[in-house]
């Protein structure tokens, strides 16, 4: 009989006690709102802002709403508004294109590689087109990023980096986000830490720190904050710079502040996981690994590899079995966007040209998640079932058609 896997792709590792009790704390007191101190207090939030800012090393951090608002917010700092285009990659999810949408910019879409980093010709072919890159780190892969920036400073291009992906992760020891001008992270349930919905974003620029600190609705109490510019900055801009709230608030920062001390330990963790899976496929034809640059340091909350030139219906072929089995895979070919994945073409309100190099990556891309509460005997399964069910596929003793039928 063949081997099944039971586990959850979906299931979380619980909050950490500690913050838990942070957050009990939080609610017993009752000062929820960042800008609700007692005398002598510092909020939660502006503990945690401090923190982050001092895990990746970088001068101003404010924490948001969600890692989407962060990145709208520091579009927004750097000047980014109606009709404005911004370079971006095809190859993200929704809230990247959404972020640029919703300050009224115009994505151009940047290809993509058969490693899953931005194309850096296709970069350089267009960088003359924008004067912002909204960067993203997707999946955590991370390109030359030493190249990265030498075309964009040759250009003019201000970069905007989007570590939903990329929290904790370093190219050639920089932390993912301090390349650009401007980094942007999420604190959304299924990314490295886990307050439900959040972001953070870190500058060492006190203009774009002061103005992302009034545009997050900060009121005239900015001088509340720690991670932030001195108020003198702040002064000849706290008139001009809308209120557009998408604060976090002090129960989210509770439990978010112990999770950062983790993040070290996660990265260590998923590391195992995600060479264990890389171990478990090396070698099956037709079944291309992504190469991991000796310059990453990543943190591998999922898992990517790549089925060239195969026929989409040998590919939901291959999805359906593999569920079938409890391996759950997402396919980034498929014709309509499922749950969270979706690609370039199903965001119309961008009116994105055709991308033909990313069309032919992700007609072959698969794609899983890696939660912390799988084993590495987890992984070590989950890579048995696909590396049969593959092999099955590929070599043909299963038809597209057969497919139906899922379930041996
Ligand atoms: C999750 C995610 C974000 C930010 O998402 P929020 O849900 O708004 O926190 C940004 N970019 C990518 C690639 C993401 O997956």
């Amino acid at each position: 009989m063949s081997e099944t896997f039971k586990g959850s792709f979906t299931q979380q590792e619980p909050i950490p006690e500690e913050g838990i009790a942070a957050a009990l704390a939080v609610l017993q007191h009752g000062r929820l709102h960042r800008y609700n101190v007692a005398p002598g207090e510092v909020a939660e939030t502006a503990l945690l802002e401090e923190d982050f800012a001092g895990l990746v090393g970088a001068r101003y951090c404010l924490a948001v709403a969600s890692g989407g608002y962060a990145m709208a917010t520091a579009l927004r700092a750097v000047g980014v508004g109606h009709g404005v285009p911004v370079l971006s990659n095809a190859f993200t999810l929704a809230p990247v294109p959404g972020a640029i949408a919703s300050v009224g910019g115009v994505p151009v879409f940047v290809e993509v590689t058969d490693d899953l980093t931005i194309d850096l010709d296709d970069l350089a072919a267009k960088a003359g087109s924008a004067k912002v890159l909204l960067l993203s780190h997707m999946r955590g892969h991370v390109c030359d990023m030493e190249r990265l920036m030498a075309i964009c400073d040759a250009a003019g291009v201000t970069v905007i980096e989007d570590c939903a992906h990329t929290m904790g992760a370093t190219w050639n020891g920089v932390p993912s986000g301090r390349h650009g001008r401007v980094g942007c992270y999420s604190a959304q349930t299924y990314k490295h830490v886990n307050s439900g919905e959040g972001g953070f974003l870190v500058t060492d620029d006190a203009v774009i720190a002061a103005k992302s600190v009034l545009l997050s609705g900060s009121y005239m109490l900015y001088a509340r904050h720690r991670a932030a510019p001195p108020p003198e900055v702040f002064e000849g801009l706290r008139l001009e710079v809308p209120n557009i709230s998408g604060r976090m608030d002090n129960l989210r920062a509770a439990i978010l502040r112990p999770q950062l001390a983790l993040l070290a330990d996660r990265r260590d963790r998923w590391g195992v996981l995600y060479r264990t899976l890389e171990a478990g496929l090396a070698g099956v034809p037709g079944l291309r690994l992504i190469p991991r640059p000796a310059a990453e340091v990543y943190v591998a909350s999922s898992f990517q590899f790549l089925l060239p030139e195969w026929e989409g219906a040998r590919v939901e072929a291959l999805v359906a079995r593999c569920l079938a089995r409890g391996v759950e895979l997402k396919w980034f070919g498929a014709a309509e966007p499922v749950a969270f994945t979706s690609r370039y073409s199903h965001w119309a309100y961008a009116n994105p040209a055709p991308m033909p190099q990313t069309d032919r990556v992700l007609a072959g891309l698969i794609d899983m998640r890696l939660p912390l509460t799988f084993t590495p005997q987890d992984a070590a399964l989950i890579a048995r079932i696909i590396r049969a069910e593959v092999g099955a596929v590929w070599q043909g003793e299963v038809t597209p058609v057969a497919r139906a039928v899922g379930a041996e």
